[in-house]
Order: structure tokens, then sequence, then C-alpha cells
């Protein structure tokens, strides 16, 4: 007996509550730092993106508690965050249509051209003021952070530095802190930012790695100029600055309207003519041959490692032991697949999509 239940289900009331707010549409914004430039021009078009909402909005929602938190403990400890919220007007984006938007949270129209933010807070240690901006990541992003500075996130803070200059405040560092939302440890990196030089100085502070970046807000008007002219009409897309196979790209909304006319417009190009081996394809193309080559050596040396691996372990009836240096186990796993022959053939026939890849052929010569 088949038994109904009006029991919710998260995941769908998730989905059907995200579907139901509002979409959101672009203009300019301080968080677009690092976007892709081509997503954001088709956002601007309007162009339907994939209708799945995925877990953004849980994660969004997530990122506001921890900052929440982080904000009790710094004020538990007597560092007061001030400002929260606080709109700011941080430059003027040449070109992008100027119909105001209506923002809530400063409670005013805001023309549509000016790149327009809102910071997490303002710090107060008593003596000076600083920016204050939160940050929540999974484990990767967070580990990440060993190899390389946030450079968005950089981005984002001279941009709300600048302006808290230009709403009179005399501001000119920041403190990122960013959270790791799996085990909640905290890295923290201290900005300062030259808005005469457009140049700011990062530093870890759990490492006291430095580095400097240049053009930073030019940087991010600049991706807004650029989504100002190719969204008028007859322009065209920016190209891709991503793999089809990158993370980026395998996120995106738009993925799926951005690759659809990748077969043609291979097809359309003309062919090369021989290049020197100096030159920048030329060099990138041996670049990837001997890449390919170190990847083939080492997929052979891994395959060799398991295979004996396996036929020693299973020799000595062993599941799991230790070296001096590495502990190691067997660990199997299942890994779900569809039978395609238990399918009805017009379910599978609506289900089943295409995609066109493109892959790069090297032929030594
Ligand atoms: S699929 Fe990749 S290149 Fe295309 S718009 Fe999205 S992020 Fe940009």
């Amino acid at each position: 007996m088949e038994i109904t239940s009006n029991r919710p289900k998260l995941n769908q009331v998730i989905q059907s509550v995200a579907r139901t707010g509002q979409k959101k549409k672009y203009r300019p914004r301080v968080s677009n730092a690092g976007a892709c430039p081509r997503a954001l021009t088709y956002q601007a078009l309007g162009v339907e993106g994939r209708g799945e909402v995925g877990r953004m909005p849980v994660l969004l929602s997530d990122g506001n508690l921890h900052e929440d938190s982080t904000i009790t403990w710094l004020e538990q400890g007597g560092t007061n965050v001030i400002m929260r919220q606080y709109g700011l007007d941080v430059a003027v984006i040449e070109g992008e249509p100027i119909d105001p938007w209506f923002c809530d949270l400063c409670n005013k129209e805001i023309a549509g051209n000016i790149l327009h933010g809102h910071i997490d807070g303002v710090v107060d240690d008593g003596e000076r003021y600083y920016l204050f901006e939160h940050k929540g990541l999974g484990d990767f992003g967070f580990e990440n952070l060993d190899r390389e500075f946030p450079k968005g996130y950089i981005t984002q803070c001279s941009a709300y530095i600048k302006g808290l200059q230009n709403a009179g405040f005399d501001i000119t560092s920041a403190l990122l802190l960013v959270k790791n939302k799996n085990n909640s440890e905290y890295r923290q990196i201290y900005i300062e930012y030259d808005s005469e030089s457009d140049i700011a100085r990062a530093e870890n502070e759990w490492s006291g790695l430095v580095d400097i970046f240049s053009d930073v807000l030019k940087g991010l008007v600049d991706l807004h100029q650029t989504v100002a002219t190719s969204r008028a009409p007859g322009a065209n897309l920016p190209d891709r600055p991503f793999d089809q196979e990158s993370f980026q790209c395998e996120y995106c909304a738009y993925s799926a309207t951005c690759w659809a006319g990748l077969r043609a417009e291979v097809s359309s190009r003309s062919t090369g003519n021989v290049l020197s081996r100096t030159s920048d394809l030329g060099q990138a193309i041996r670049q990837l041959a001997d890449a390919r080559e170190e990847k083939r050596q080492v997929a052979e040396k891994e395959k060799e490692a398991k295979r004996k691996i396996n036929l020693l372990m299973a020799e000595q009836n062993i599941r799991s032991g230790e070296t001096q240096d590495y502990k190691f186990w067997l660990a199997p796993f299942d890994k779900k697949y569809l039978d395609e022959s238990a399918i009805p053939v017009d379910v599978l026939e609506v289900a089943r999509k295409s995609m066109t890849f493109m892959s790069i052929k090297l032929k030594k010569l």
C-alpha cells in the first residue's frame, strides 16, 4: 500500500522558495570582483540561466549566520563592529545605463551606472577604524589560502575602502576574516589600500606572507565596463576567459548557452600558418605536449605502484598497515551508475542531453 504524506522534503522546499524569490538582475556590484565578464553580460542581457538554483541560496544564508557568529566573538572580546551593511558608491561605470534601482538597505534610489555595494562593517579598535570583511569557505578554498591570496576578496576590500573614502571616512585598511565552514578555523588577512596609486598590500597574518596588487579598482571597473560595452545592441560577447572544463564553467548558470555554438564557431575559423617555436602559441603548444608526456609517465607510475600494492597486500592477506612514513588501508567504495536498459526508451530520449566539448589534438612532426 502506498503511504502518502505531507512531510516536507527540505531540498524541494529550498528549491521552490528560492525560485519564487526575486531573480537577481545585473547591476555593477563590488562582489562581482573576479567574475566572468561573459557570464555577467548574459545576466545583463536577461539570458535565462540554468533553472536549478542549487545550493546557492543556502550557502548565502549560511554565510550570514557565520558572519553573525564571528562578530559575536569579536564583540565578546571587546572589539566593536559598526556600520554593518552600510551602503557605498564606489565608482561610475561609463556606458552602463543609468536607469535607477531602489536599494532596500539604503532606502533610496541608486543610478544604474554606479558601482554600489554594502560592507560587512567597520572595526573600531579604539584608535583606528578598519573595514571589516567576512568570508566563509569550504576546505578546498580555505586550504588554497596557503598557496595564493584571494585576489577577488582583496579587490572587494579595496573597492569598499575607496567607497568609504568617497563617503568622507578616513579608512585605508581592512581586516579580511575567512572562516572554514567545515571546521570553524579562521584565517585573517590585513590589507592596506592606497587609492591614489590603486595599489593594495595584503599580508596573511598566519604566515607573514605579503603580496602587492596593482590596478586593483581599475580591474573591477574595467570588468563592468566590458559588460556595459558588450550588452549594447549588436555588440559581441566578451571572449571566454575560462576553459570549458574549469570549475568556473562547470558551476556557471550559462554554460549550456555559452558553449552551445562551439562546433560552428570552430568550423568558421581559418587554417593557421606555420608558426615559429618561439611564438606565444608555439611555446604554449610545446608546454601542452610536455605536460601530456609528464602526465602519461606519472599515470604509468601510479598504475604500476597500485598493481604492486594490491598484489603484496593480497599475498600478506592484510587490509591496512603502516610504514615509517605512511599509514595505508584499502577502502572499497560504491559508485552509482544508471542501467540504461532498465529505463523506458521514451524517458531515456527526453533525459539524454548532448553538449559539445573541444579537445586540442597534437601530432609530433
Ligand atoms: S561557461 Fe565559463 S566562459 Fe562561459 S560564461 Fe560561464 S564562466 Fe564564463
